[in-house]
This record gives structure tokens, C-alpha cells and sequence, in this order.
């Protein structure tokens, strides 16, 4: 399909690798020719070059390494007789982030002992399946294959009215460039993603690229989902690049609950399944949603929901400043229980009694008992464990009586 695209990309890299290749290891008596890469997105990439060297040489390796710096592969390479090497690289398993550059060099092993490495050479891991169309305003791109260019207008509408959002939380940072993918359905971005990740992600950002991919289903609903899911992915990327490399250390509740903030349109099941959760199957406590989200899709727009509505009690309460800070001590390093302790004075636990109680309008007395004294503690056990039984008794027979409230959810 793109045939074109990736000739051209091999033409440009082997005549400046000739050139380069003459000055960086002309001297050393080695040259590399036709250096050059082709991939399959979702298959490999294939890496060839041709090696003419006046110089014994002992063996031949390939390094190859993501932008983020997050794989990095040497190989040995088989050297024909007329000093051509080739190399695939299988990307079956997405160990490459669509979008992601990927450099790679040839290295050189000398009967001395000694190595030589050649320059470096750049190839972007596009995901080329599909016939992207692009709009672009500044350093923010969209990149649509599905829909008409008014589609590709809504979308950058959508950018704009999420870096407004954004920007009442933040001051925003554009100064590398922003692209965004969007997806027709859920099929085609699942094939960008690592295999047995996330069922249920409808986007997915990299924000240390700068790339954002969404899923907008053409429809009636396009322009809801685009104002919705476009602000979410945007906001991953702005506090990444408030944060820096730290980003990686926040929690997951304070990561999704900030970007489901900046929604135009959140979701307007949130408040019903986490109403029904504070009510009925119970809420899935903070500290389980530090590491990651649950993999089972219904817990985990509970856990999103959650998130949303946590994240902004905390702004309600501490402010857009305080947010930030409290997001800076996380990417610090410190722990998900103590973040909270450090930057509010409260620990994790507290606040989430509190957010409950005010919130969700749980009751918080029995875990309010946790700070008090171990001697009123055994007090009000005793006082309290009478009224415990006769509170259980009722709540049985309440809980009988509603149970067909809760019959096919
Ligand atoms: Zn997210």
C-alpha cells in the first residue's frame, strides 16, 4: 500500500549513509552501502545493508533500540559472500510502540579485539495499514483514515476545546509536536497494542512520544466520543511533560482520574456505576488502584469512575495547585499511601474515608475508629457490638427484600 513511502524512506538513508559511511568509517577501511529498513507493521522490520571492508573483520552485530529506550537488541549477523547482512526483527508480539523511531547501528569486532561502530540510522515505526488522512494547526496533528475532512475538522475542534479544558488545570506545554491517531473501531487499534494488554481501552497515549491513539466510531455519537476521548489522551501527555520521566510513578487512579477530568462529555455512566457500587457491590478500595487497573472490563470502568470522581474531590478540595503538587510527589518516587500524607497531611486511606463520606455518603464511622485510641477503640467495641448484631439482623432482612433490585446487572 505505502510501497512508495518506504522506497523513498530506503533511498534517502542509503545515499546519506554513503556519505556518512565515507567520512565516519572510510578511514578505518570499512564502508556500509545500501543501508536501509523495511517493515510490516505488526510483522517485522526487515534491516539490510552491504558491507565492504579492506580490513579483516571478526564478526558483524546489529543494536537495535526504541526511542524510550525500552528494548535494546544486539544480534550477530551472518555476512554473504558479497557482504551483504540482513536482520528481521519480529514485531509480532508489539514490543515496538506504533509511531516509535527506531535507531540502529552496525558494529564491528576486529582480530585486535578492538570495536567500530558505524553512525546511526533512524527508521519510524508507522502503523502504515491504513491510508491516513491529516490535518494539522501548529505542532498538533490529527491523522484519520475513516470520514470526510469535516470529520478531521471535528477532530481538531476537539484537541482545541481539550487543551482549554487542560488548561484551567495547567499550564500547557506545546512545544514538541502532538499527533493524534484515530482509529474507525476497537479491531484496528487493538492490533497496535501489546498482545493481552487492555480488552477494553477505547485510547491509549505515549506520551513520552507525544502520540495519541483513539477509537472514534463513526456514528451519531462521533462528536461525544471525540470530546471525550481526545482531552482524556491529551491530558497524559501534558503531565507527562510536566512530570518528566517520574510521570511512570503515579498511581493509576491519580494518572486516569486527572485525564477523565479534562472529558468535555465523561462518560455519563460513571455516576450510575459508582452509585450502584457505593450502594450495593461494594467500591474497590484506592489502594488497589495504584499499580494498575483491573483487566476485567466492569471493574474497571469502576475503577475509571472511581478515579474520576476521587480526583475530583481532591481538586474540589485542594485546588488545581494542589493536585499538581500532590502529582510532583509522586513522580518523586514516594509511595501511593504516603503521596497523599506528604503534600495534604492525610494519609490515602483518610482521605479516601472522607471522599466517601462526602461524597459517595458512606458511612465512615467504623473506619474512623481506626485513629482513636486503642482504649476507646475496646470502649466503643463493647458499647457498639450489641447495636452491630441488631444492625446486620435489619440489614439482612433489607437486603432480601431489595435483591431483585440487583437481578440482571
Ligand atoms: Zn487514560
Amino acid at each position: 500500500m505505502n510501497t512508495g513511502k518506504r522506497l523513498l524512506i530506503f533511498v534517502v538513508m542509503a545515499v546519506s549513509t554513503l556519505f556518512n559511511a565515507r567520512q565516519a568509517q572510510g578511514q578505518a577501511g570499512i564502508e556500509l552501502e545500501n543501508v536501509g529498513a523495511s517493515y510490516r507493521f505488526g510483522e517485522q522490520i526487515t534491516f539490510i545493508a552491504t558491507i565492504k571492508s579492506s580490513i579483516p573483520i571478526q564478526n558483524v552485530s546489529i543494536i537495535i533500540s526504541d526511542e524510550s529506550q525500552s528494548i535494546t537488541r544486539v544480534e550477530p549477523l551472518n555476512v554473504q559472500a558479497d557482504g551483504r547482512m540482513e536482520f528481521r526483527f519480529d514485531t509480532r508480539q508489539n514490543v515496538l510502540r506504533p509511531f516509535t523511531t527506531v535507531k540502529w547501528n552496525y558494529q564491528f569486532a576486529l582480530p585486535d579485539g578492538s570495536t567500530l561502530q558505524s553512525e546511526s540510522f533512524f527508521i519510524r515505526y508507522a502503523d502504515d495499514r491504513f491510508n491516513w488522512q491529516t490535518l494539522e494547526s501548529g505542532t498538533l496533528r490529527v491523522n484519520w483514515y475513516h470520514g470526510d475532512s469535516g470529520f478531521g475538522q471535528a477532530a481538531l475542534d476537539a484537541v482545541q476545546s481539550g487543551l482549554g479544558s487542560i488548561s484551567r488545570l495547567m499550564t500547557l506545554d506545546l512545544t514538541q509536536p502532538i499527533e493524534i491517531f484515530i482509529y474507525a473501531n476497537a479491531e484496528d487499534l487493538r492490533g497496535t497494542l501489546v498482545i493481552g494488554g487492555e480488552d477494553w481501552a477505547a485510547g491509549h497515549a505515549n506520551p513520552a512520544l507525544g502520540v495519541v491513539m483513539v477509537v472514534i466510531e463513526p456514528g451519531a455519537e462521533q462528536s461525544i466520543t471525540l470530546e471525550q476521548r481526545i482531552p482524556h489522551e491529551l491530558m497524559h501527555v501534558m503531565l507527562y511533560r510536566r512530570l518528566g520521566a517520574g510521570y511512570k510513578n503515579l498511581p493509576a487512579w491519580l494518572r486516569e482520574g486527572t485525564a477523565t477530568l479534562v472529558e468535555i462529555y465523561p462518560n455519563a455512566d460513571y455516576d450510575r456505576v459508582l452509585a450502584d457500587a457505593a450502594a450495593g457491590r461494594g467500591l474497590i478500595p484506592l489502594k488497589d488502584l495504584c499499580v494498575s487497573f483491573p483487566a476485567d472490563a466492569g471493574q474497571a470502568f469502576l475503577a475509571y469512575a472511581e478515579s474520576r470522581s476521587f480526583v475530583t474531590y481532591l481538586h474540589d478540595t485542594y485546588g488545581s495547585a494542589g493536585l499538581l503538587n500532590l502529582a510532583a510527589s509522586y513522580a518523586d518516587g514516594v509511595d501511593c499511601e504516603r503521596g497523599t500524607e506528604r503534600v495534604f497531611g492525610v494519609s490515602l486511606s483518610n482521605l479516601e474515608t472522607k471522599w466517601r463520606s462526602s461524597v459517595l455518603g458512606q458511612n465512615t464511622f467504623l473506619p474512623a475508629l481506626q485513629n482513636i485510641s486503642p482504649y476507646f477503640v475496646l470502649l466503643c467495641l463493647v458499647l457498639i457490638i450489641p447495636l452491630i448484631g441488631i444492625v446486620s439482623t435489619l440489614r439482612k432482612k433489607g437486603s432480601q427484600n431489595g435483591s431483585e433490585t440487583y437481578v440482571g446487572r
